[in-house]
């Protein structure tokens, strides 16, 4: 996926790039190919009037000319001479004629010919007449016995529009009346009117060099016959090119009269299009060229086309950077939720691979554990319960579902405590109790217990542990015992007598109610030991106790200070009392008789006794005591003293 979508823009903007840069390509050449085919067109449109436009004139001056032949018919001298055929009086009379006619309407040529086409007066040039006359225009004036006319080329290599008419006087022909006139004019006219150059292209063939060069100069004209292989330019509107004459030089080739060229001249752009030029005997003579000056409507399309060059650039760049930075926000936002996916499935993967092994631990916590882990609803029913806890509690797995914990419980009001408690914290820690185990003892438990709670805080169930804790109150009730104790005779040890008789000493202060001592020390024990061995006097030592215990009331408290020396605090015992009950235990020592192996002994005991005053200590009092019994024995043991 990495590098594929990271490059999207790419991968989207080059296609759009592409495809723009098509469009823009096909719509620049489609548009400059429509303006370049408008332009084409209209010069296509004013040639071709350019054209008609020459017809036309040429037809209009035909017109002008035939006129002014059907006056010079009616003219009777002129008649008269011709007929006479006196070429001199003919030749005056017509001059002023044709004066006229040449100042007024460019008529250059005035014949008068007779009927085998003989010239007979030239009035434009009365020196030369007497040959015979061989061109297309009096041919088919005689062929045709009707006005002929069309342009000639002559040989001086201009063109010449002739009009030639049958003389027929009194339905007899007489002879022919012809007039002509050079045709220039016309080409600046076309040039004024429609503002197109032409020019006038002759093929050699129809031209002799000497007389075409020879006419340049009687005309006064520039003309290079070696310009070109075929051809000659005999009338032009604006100077040529080499350009231009390369084009002329390729159309004689390939003689095509259509299709429009472009060419450049004096700085201007120009289209042109070649036209057939034909003679009135219908012979291809030569060509027009009209050209058109496009320099405006060249100078519009290349403005345009730069224009819209610009315009695309300007629209295509502003798209460019906005989808650049528009698909580049996508694609960051893609990269970054790409990321941010990828690292959120990592981290669930991890998860997972976390809750397998939790789940895992836990499963084997479950199963393994020696406590028993219980999972109850909010009613208490009991729903998973792992292996031990199974056995510990009796349970089979039919049990599960049915079986309510509160059952359980030996005692119901821990049962109520339990709950009161873990309701308040929402969990319950180390909670001691009892509960009926399998063989129906009751086990000594410690519960570790939580709540779960909906994300509504409703309780869904309960789930903890259950610690049978019976070999640890066994074991500790055993090192309270050994703590409390003394290990040989079972009575309070020396530190718990003082701990037990002090609380009773300061309640009975409290209370101002009597406290007694009484400190007994066997009398010599010493004896016993040496005469039956270590362990028989043990064996005396718990006998002498057994005794006390029995002489004294429940609620005394005995101990042994050490050795064979012990102490009763006595409470709610005043000094009578407690001289009764020494000397009682005094006399039960030495009444009883011992048995150590079959042997029967005896032994006695010194006795001190002393009373708490108002503000003695325990302390004072055991030290008081201690001297009582001190002159118990110095006075011959076996007694009881009372320390005074
Ligand atoms: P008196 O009448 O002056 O008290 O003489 P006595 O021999 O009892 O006194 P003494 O203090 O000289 O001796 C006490 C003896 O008690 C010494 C000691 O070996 C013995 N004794 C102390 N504790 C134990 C015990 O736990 N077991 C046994 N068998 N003997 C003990
Ligand atoms: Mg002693
Ligand atoms: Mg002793």
């Amino acid at each position: 996926m990495s590098n594929k979508s990271e490059n999207i823009k790419s991968r989207i903007l080059s296609p759009m790039i592409l495809v723009g840069a098509v469009l823009i390509l096909v719509s620049l050449t489609g548009g400059y190919r429509l303006q370049k085919n408008a332009i084409d067109n209209s010069v296509h449109q004013r040639i071709s009037g350019g054209y008609s436009l020459f017809k036309g004139l040429l037809q209009e001056e035909i017109k002008v000319m035939s006129g002014q032949i059907d006056f010079l018919k009616t003219d009777q001298t002129l008649l008269a001479s011709f007929l006479v055929g006196d070429r001199s009086i003919l030749a005056y009379k017509a001059r002023s004629f044709f004066e006229r006619m040449h100042s007024k309407y460019r008529i250059t040529h005035f014949y008068f010919h007779e009927t085998d086409k003989t010239c007979f007066l030239r009035v434009h040039s009365p020196n030369r007449h007497g040959d015979l006359i061989d061109r297309f225009t009096i041919a088919g004036a005689v062929s045709t016995g009707k006005p002929y006319h069309g342009i000639e080329l002559g040989p001086l290599g201009t063109f010449t529009l002739r009009v030639v008419h049958p003389w027929i006087v009194d339905d007899k022909l007489v002879g022919y009346i012809e007039l002509g006139m050079e045709i220039e004019h016309i080409s600046q006219f076309i040039k004024q009117a429609l503002n197109l150059e032409l020019l006038v292209l002759i093929e050699k063939k129809f031209l002799e060099r000497n007389k075409w060069e020879d006419g340049l100069k009687i005309l006064g004209r520039k003309g290079n016959w070696d310009l070109f292989p075929d051809f000659v330019i005999i009338d032009q509107t604006i100077e040529g090119s080499v350009v231009l004459n390369e084009i002329i030089g390729s159309h004689q080739n390939q003689n095509d009269h259509d299709s429009i060229f472009s060419v450049e001249l004096t700085n201007r752009h120009y289209k042109g299009q070649f036209k057939d030029l034909t003679d009135v005997g219908g012979r291809s003579v030569g060509d027009f060229i009209f050209l058109m000056d496009i320099t405006v409507q060249h100078t519009d399309l290349v403005k345009l086309t730069l224009i819209i060059t610009g315009l695309f650039l300007v629209i295509g760049g502003s798209l460019f950077l906005f989808f650049n930075s528009y698909i580049g926000g996508i694609q960051t936002r893609l990269i970054t939720s790409r990321k941010k996916l990828q690292s959120e499935i990592k981290v669930r993967r991890q998860s997972e691979e976390a809750l397998t092994r939790s789940e895992k631990r836990f499963r084997s916590i479950f199963e393994a554990s020696k406590d028993a882990i219980v999972s109850m609803d909010k009613e208490g029913i009991l729903q998973m319960v792992n292996p031990a806890g199974m056995e510990l509690l009796n349970l089979t797995d039919s049990d599960l579902g049915l079986i309510n914990f509160r059952d359980l419980y030996v005692d119901s009001a821990m049962h109520r405590s339990f709950l009161a408690k873990i309701h308040k914290q929402g969990f319950i820690r180390d909670f001691g109790t009892q509960l009926h185990t399998k063989d129906n003892k009751d086990m000594d438990c410690l519960m570790t217990f939580t709540t779960k709670l909906s994300d509504e805080g409703e309780l869904i169930n309960y789930e903890g542990i259950v610690r049978d804790v019976t070999p640890f109150k066994i074991m500790e009730e055993e090192l309270r015992r050994l703590a409390t104790k003394d290990p040989l005779t079972g009575i309070n040890n020396r530190r718990n007598f003082l701990d037990l008789a002090q609380i009773e000493m300061n309640r009975s202060k409290r209370y101002e109610h009597p406290f007694s001592l009484i400190m007994l020390d066997i009398d010599h024990f010493k004896n016993v030991n040496d005469t039956y061995g270590h362990s028989a006097g043990d064996e005396v030592l718990k006998e002498f106790c057994g005794i006390c215990l029995k002489a004294i009331r429940e609620s005394d408290i005995m101990g042994r200070l050490g050795g064979e020396e012990f102490v009763v605090a006595l409470m709610e015992c005043d000094k009578n009392a407690v001289m009764i009950m020494a000397e009682r235990i005094r006399k039960a020592i030495a009444s009883h008789k011992m048995l150590i192996g079959s042997e029967e002994i005896r032994i006695t005991t010194s006795v001190g006794v002393a009373q708490a005053q108002p503000d003695c200590d325990l302390k004072s009092m055991l030290e008081r005591a201690d001297r009582a019994l001190y002159q118990a024995k110095e006075k011959g043991r076996n007694q009881v003293k009372f320390a005074s």
